[in-house]
């Protein structure tokens, strides 16, 4: 399969058909597995013989996700883990030891700050923070216990994009690793292992999905580093994904790119509406020729994206009035549905940075963010424009 294009990986690899000749990938609703004999369940336990034993360790239908979106990542092993978080702790715990150290860009999903701020560091693992689009400041703060560079591209919710051609060069050059949160992009619309990132990870719970059903997560990269030891850490620690989910997810792959264009291409239309209201101040979204890296639409990532933010004139006031007088638009944190959500960063994903940090952050208090669904453009504008217009200056 890997010859086939991406739409058709996305459809057909990882499904083995068994003897039942299913056309639909079937949900293995198994915990263990049975073995022919004393002497095969000895070989397997001993790792002389490939195949199941528990589903904590392997499951025919959580591989299949793996093995799919291993292919559409162009990786050579997928683990996939319970929850995105899962999947950023394993990477840690995997190639992480107390006495390294993390550096990151300073705009992150609020629960892996506090995953690498609060536990990691209480294991000796400490975190430093540089801006995600500023090479120099990358390379400046790599030191001699500097292990992983980690980044979010696009960030949310601004959009600031890294160009990680170059945060691979800079990491490799000082014998890091990068690993790269591709949940906004999915490999629909950018490949960081392609780009010289050595893992990505995932929400799956985002745009794999979705359709807002699921949680769940996944790594890839290569055999050594997620086959082995990001793996090791599922099968022990035990974050593994559930065979329903993954099935869920594969689903979910069948459809991505098409949904992945379609998000974006509403997006899109929605950020050139919006530059036009006199209500917003400023709109954030890549594929804007304002947006500051622009230059990577086309080189690093195929279109903008689905998410779009916006600064409204009448900071809080304007930004509450506006999402409070939507009627369409769900008012929720989540993303990568069918369903367009809004969200005010400053009062909920964001609310418990202190001011100053969410000023040096760039959220303001009239930013709002907008993660583009699958309904009708017009009818999103149209459930925009009450709040828009309220605000005529
Ligand atoms: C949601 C999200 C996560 C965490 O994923 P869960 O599935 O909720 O654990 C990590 N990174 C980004 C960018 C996310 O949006």
């Amino acid at each position: 399969m890997m010859e086939a294009g991406f739409a058709t990986r996305a459809i057909r690899t990882g499904h083995w058909r068994t003897p039942e000749g299913e056309h639909g990938e079937p949900i293995f609703t198994t915990s263990s597995y049975v073995f022919s004999s004393a002497a095969e369940a000895a070989a397997r336990f001993a790792g002389d013989q490939a195949g199941n034993i528990y589903s904590r360790f392997t499951n025919p239908t959580v591989r299949a996700f793996e093995e799919r979106l291993a292919s559409l990542e162009g990786g050579e092993r997928c683990v996939a883990t319970a929850s995105g978080m899962a999947a950023i702790l394993a990477v840690c715990m995997g190639l992480l030891k107390a006495g390294d150290r993390i550096l990151s860009s300073r705009s992150l999903f609020g629960s892996t700050t506090m995953l690498f701020n609060k536990y990691l560091a209480r294991f000796g693992i400490e975190t430093t923070y540089v801006p995600l689009s500023d090479p120099d400041a990358w390379e400046a703060a790599i030191d001699s216990r500097t292990r992983l560079l980690f980044c979010e591209t696009p960030s949310n919710p601004l959009t600031e994009m890294a160009d990680l051609r170059q945060l691979a060069a800079i990491a490799h050059r000082h014998d890091c690793l990068l690993a790269v949160d591709n949940c906004f992009c999915t490999p629909a619309l950018q490949r960081p292992l392609e780009l010289g990132a050595d893992l990505v990870i995932h929400s799956a719970t985002k745009y794999l999905d979705g359709q807002g059903r699921c949680v769940g997560g996944a790594v890839v990269g290569d055999h050594k580093l997620v086959g082995e030891e990001v793996f090791g850490v599922l099968r022990t620690a035990g974050p593994t994904l559930s065979p329903f989910n993954a099935w869920v997810f594969l689903k979910g792959l069948e459809t991505l790119e098409l949904r992945m264009l379609a998000h974006a291409r509403g997006a899109a239309q929605l950020a050139d509406w919006l530059l036009a209201q006199p209500a917003v101040e400023h709109v954030y979204y890549p594929g804007l020729s304002g947006h500051p890296q622009h230059r990577l639409i086309g080189t690093q990532q195929r279109t903008g994206g689905g998410i779009v933010a916006f600064d409204m004139r009448g900071g809080q006031t304007g930004a509450w009035r506006l999402i409070d007088a939507t009627r369409l638009l769900s008012i929720t944190a989540n993303l990568g549905d069918t369903k367009s959500t809004i969200t005010h960063p400053a009062t909920t994903t964001h609310g418990r940075l202190s001011p100053e940090e969410r000023s040096a952050a760039g959220i303001g208090d009239g930013l709002v963010r907008v993660a583009v669904g699958l309904e009708d453009i017009a009818d999103i504008q149209a459930d925009l424009l009450p709040g828009l217009a309220d605000l005529q200056p």
